[in-house]
């Protein structure tokens, strides 16, 4: 039977060390997930300005990855030693549940649990003084595998050495809440993702889609296209501006200067809308802004 052996822990605590001392005679493939979070960092396209938003999808997509990576080199008889964070329990038993559910292998893990000496010197080592404070965090945050995630064996490392843990098995609920989590933050993305999908589309489609018109300053509305607007002269997104940001909204025969864009502009204050400041005029044109690119689709009944 091949075997996986995960080996977890936060940032230097010596786990590429380990695995190249302890599985240095064995035949084993060795795959780490900061090479696969590289390769997904850099597939986002995002360079160092990356949103959390993407880095967190980043993140999930690198541990699918390497998840079907090793489940490949299991299938083909290989044995794999894996280099993980893995904080998580949850996170845990997505790779466990997979793994089980496609191959016939024994797992394995070893956390490193570096006395807070020998942790500050490998920092030290890899000269990252400066980052000390979130180095700690990182390792409390690590919850300790218990064996009802589905291990076979767990193994403490340490200055010691290499301690079989025998746990007892925390309550079953453990795993039913930690499914739950994952099932829960799995839909949740997707309706992010869906939401984000739907949402490009729309905005895409006002490029070409004939919509409402509302000059704020006459009061004059058209259905018509973007082309069509800026050739009859009205100031709107998506040529003009932004949807959903402040700017002016005006037909051909209307200034800039009796917008509500020009008033908050030259106000003398902070340029930043206040609703409670607002007239009724002012108000209406706002939400309709604000809910931009929605609120032209359909005509306003007034
Ligand atoms: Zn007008």
């Amino acid at each position: 039977m091949s075997k996986v052996s995960f080996v977890i822990g936060a940032m230097a605590s010596g786990k590429t060390h380990f695995i190249k001392h302890f599985f240095a005679y064995k035949d084993v493939d060795v795959l780490n997930i900061f090479d696969y979070q590289q390769k997904a960092y850099k597939e986002s396209g995002f360079g160092e300005m990356m949103p959390i938003g993407v880095q967190f999808r980043c993140l999930m997509k690198a541990n699918d990855m390497l998840l079907n990576d090793i489940i490949e080199k299991l299938k083909c008889g290989r044995d794999v030693v894996v280099e993980q964070t893995f904080f998580k329990a949850k996170r845990r038993i997505v790779y466990v549940d997979a793994i089980r559910e496609s191959v016939d292998a024994e797992m394995e893990i070893y956390v490193m649990c570096p006395s807070d000496e020998r942790w500050q010197k490998n920092i030290r080592i890899r000269n990252l003084e400066e980052g000390c404070g979130s180095f700690k965090m990182n390792t409390s945050e690590i919850e300790f595998p218990n064996p009802i995630e589905g291990f076979d064996s767990i193994y403490e490392v340490s200055e010691d050495g290499i301690k079989l843990r025998l746990d007892p098995l925390l309550d079953e609920q453990f795993l039913i809440d930690a499914r739950k989590q994952i099932t829960d933050e799995k839909e949740r993305i997707e309706k992010e993702d869906d939401k984000s999908r739907k949402r490009k589309a729309l905005l895409e489609s006002m490029k070409t889609r004939p919509f409402w018109h509302y000059c704020e300053v006459c009061g004059k509305k058209e259905f018509l296209t973007d082309e069509d607007a800026f050739n009859r002269g009205w100031d709107y997104p998506p040529k003009m501006g932004s949807f959903g940001l402040l700017g002016p909204r005006t037909c051909g025969d209307c200034k800039m200067k009796d917008t509500l864009y020009w008033k908050i502009q030259t106000s003398g204050k902070l340029p930043i809308v206040i609703e409670g400041d607002l007239n009724d005029k002012d108000l209406i044109t706002w939400r309709r802004i604000k809910g931009e690119p929605e609120s032209l689709l359909n005509e306003e009944n007034q």
